[in-house]
């Protein structure tokens, strides 16, 4: 909410103070104003009426016929008392050249010094002097207001005296008071209506800006609802109309913003490639959940490090080259991570002013095209070996039939047979690199049956004995011959595959070694597992076995007619079944193959072979 402010800040009462103290010095100077031009008139007529009072009486002239005042005191006296009305609020009195009152309404002053009887001296001086008129206002005991006048009697040089008035002004300033109260009480009944309609003005005009201000700030908050509602045609109408605008200009915008940060964080979320944002001097401000992945790090891991520390400090990736990259086009490289290689791809991004804020990297997991790669360029290269082999063997052996050794039956034979053998090979592999084509491609055509595993082994063992027999081996079969062992396969395939397994055994156990053969069912899985004590291999060998062209002793693989790829093709023909093929191996001790193949699901006996 807003900060209650004090009273005195806001701004309706700024507007109400301004507005009373406009009216209050306005309604001031009015009255002051008129209440002196009032005085004034008041004044003026005061002294015109008894200037054309006296002049009306005729005392002027009449008297100004006495050469010495003194001397027709009583005729002056009388006519003063006939000519001059007793009630009225003015005293009259007559005064000399002497300065002597001669005659007044006021009797005990009669015969007195005008400065004894209190008037002012100073007007009945001027007047004796020949001015036309003499006025001075004044205050005389008992608090009244008095103005007093004095006109000569007489002309020029022949003044005899002063017909001398004194007004009481109590009336014209009761009056005046009178209407000095009434101006006051208007005054404030004006500023009281004035404070009222001040209030109910300001209010007008704060009210709206109130309302645009609160919602202004909840809209700060974060809350978009509000509309003003537009209730003028004004400026403060026009206000809120411009603050609707903005507030739904700003709704859109944010919510585009919000739309677009939403859409942007789902891609960082679920894109295949990790991301990873530093800012300029290198420390990590995002790292998105297949960057995290790649690089086996938890999100805390990565809050506020360098890029450096967590890529593990490569020289290729330093700050100042990957900035000095980025000022081009970019750049790329390569780095290892674990067991891991990764292709990285970087770039600046900058902030609206164009300004780089920091770098942004891309990076991705190699290692499986990497390898890919690897193992299509060697297998090309094992491809050709094995080729180029038999052919340089058969085209020796042609040549030197060619060159004479045709003549010889015996040697010719001997030769001819070594072609014939070494065409065989090539055949083979020909065959082999074909079938892994095939099955690679999915061309490879299955044809699946019900089949019993016991008369499969039986006939493939029939198929090898005689290679055993002849380096005295023994091949022991330790399954029930009678037992059946059901399971789905193409008969073909899997019989090449025992076949390879049975043979390796052959091949790489020495004469008078041991071969058992079995087959156990167990979870759903027919087990077959030929065991022999011939030479083994290496613990870390047995991965690679599976590989193609791999051989663990090339030369004397190569010598038995192996050209590395019967368990390759092996792998691939199980799993198509849904099985398995695994290795145990001891060098020196012996070797364990396992091939494990799903039982079939029985149903009925009517079409098992
Ligand atoms: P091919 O089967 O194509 O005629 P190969 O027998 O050499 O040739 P694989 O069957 O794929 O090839 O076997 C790969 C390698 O694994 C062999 O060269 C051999 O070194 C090793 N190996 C396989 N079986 C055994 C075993 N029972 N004892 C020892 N080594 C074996
Ligand atoms: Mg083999």
């Amino acid at each position: 909410m807003l900060a209650k402010k004090k009273w005195t800040g806001s701004m309706r009462w700024r507007i109400v103070l301004i507005y009373f103290l406009l009216v209050f010095i306005a309604l001031t100077i009015v009255s002051v104003f008129i209440v002196n031009q009032l005085e004034a008139y008041q004044l003026n007529s005061t002294r015109d009426n008894l200037t054309k009072t006296v002049n009306d009486t005729g005392m002027l002239t009449s008297f100004a016929e006495y050469d010495n005042l003194m001397e027709h005191q009583a005729e002056i006296q009388k006519s003063i008392d006939d000519g001059w009305d007793r009630s009225f609020r003015e005293e009259l009195s007559i005064v000399d050249k002497d300065l002597i009152v001669v005659a007044s309404t006021i009797d005990n002053i009669i015969g007195q010094s005008a400065g004894r009887a209190g008037l002012e001296v100073g007007i009945i001086t001027g007047a004796l002097g020949g001015n036309k008129m003499e006025e001075k206002d004044g205050v005389i005991t008992g608090n009244i207001p008095v103005k007093n006048l004095a006109y000569p009697i007489g002309e020029g040089d022949d003044v005899t005296g002063v017909v001398y008035i004194r007004a009481d002004l109590d009336s014209i300033y009761d009056f005046l008071g009178q209407a000095k109260s009434i101006f006051v009480r208007a005054m404030v009944l004006a500023l009281l209506v004035t404070v009222v309609l001040g209030f109910l003005i300001a209010r007008s005009i704060t009210v709206p800006i109130n309302d645009v201000t609160e919602k202004a700030e909840r809209m700060s908050q974060g809350d978009f609802s509000q509309e003003v509602s537009v209730k003028s045609d004004d400026e403060i109408g026009r206000l809120a109309e411009m603050f609707n605008l903005l507030r739904e200009k700003l709704d859109f915008t944010l919510s585009e913003i919000s739309n677009e940060k939403s859409k942007l964080e789902t891609i960082l979320k679920y894109m295949a490639d990790g991301l990873i944002a530093i800012d300029l001097e290198g420390t990590i401000i995002h790292a998105n959940p297949a960057a995290l992945a790649m690089l086996n790090l938890r999100p805390e891991d990565v809050e506020s490090k360098n890029y450096q520390e967590i890529l593990g400090n490569k020289k290729n990736l330093e700050l100042d080259t990957i900035k000095e990259n980025c000022l081009q086009e970019g750049g790329q490289d390569i780095f290892d991570h674990g067991n891991s290689i990764f292709a990285i791809r970087y770039d600046r991004f900058k902030d609206e002013d164009d300004e780089d804020v920091g770098i942004i990297m891309i990076i991705q997991d190699i290692t499986e095209r990497q390898k890919l790669e690897n193992m299509q360029t060697d297998f090309v290269a094992n491809v050709s070996h094995e080729l180029k082999t038999p052919l340089t063997t058969i085209k020796s052996y042609t040549e030197t039939l060619l060159d004479g050794a045709l003549e010889d039956a015996e040697i010719s034979r001997n030769f001819l047979s070594i072609v014939d053998s070494e065409a065989d090979r090539m055949n083979r592999l020909v065959k082999d690199l074909l079938q892994l084509s095939r099955i690679d491609h999915q061309q490879e055509k299955w044809h699946m049956k019900e089949s019993n595993l016991i008369s499969l082994l039986k006939l493939t063992v029939t198929k090898v004995e005689m290679t055993a027999r002849q380096k005295q081996q023994h091949l022991n079969c330790l399954f029930d011959p009678e037992s059946r062992v059901m399971v789905m396969i193409d008969k073909d395939r899997i019989e090449q595959v025992i076949l390879n397994i049975l043979s390796n055994s052959i091949k790489y156990t020495n004469e008078g070694g041991r071969i058992d053969i079995d087959v156990v069912e167990k979870d759903g899985l027919a087990r077959i597992i030929v065991a022999d004590n011939g030479i083994g291999m290496a613990e870390s060998e047995i991965p690679r076995i599976f590989e193609r062209f791999y051989r663990v002793d090339r030369a004397r693989s190569r010598a038995m007619g192996g050209t590395g790829l019967g368990l390759a093709i092996a792998k691939q023909i199980v799993e198509e079944h849904g099985g398995t093929i695994e290795i145990e191996s001891q060098e020196g001790k012996g070797t364990k193959a396992f091939i494990s193949l799903p039982l079939a699901v029985r149903r009925g006996i009517s079409n098992i072979e």
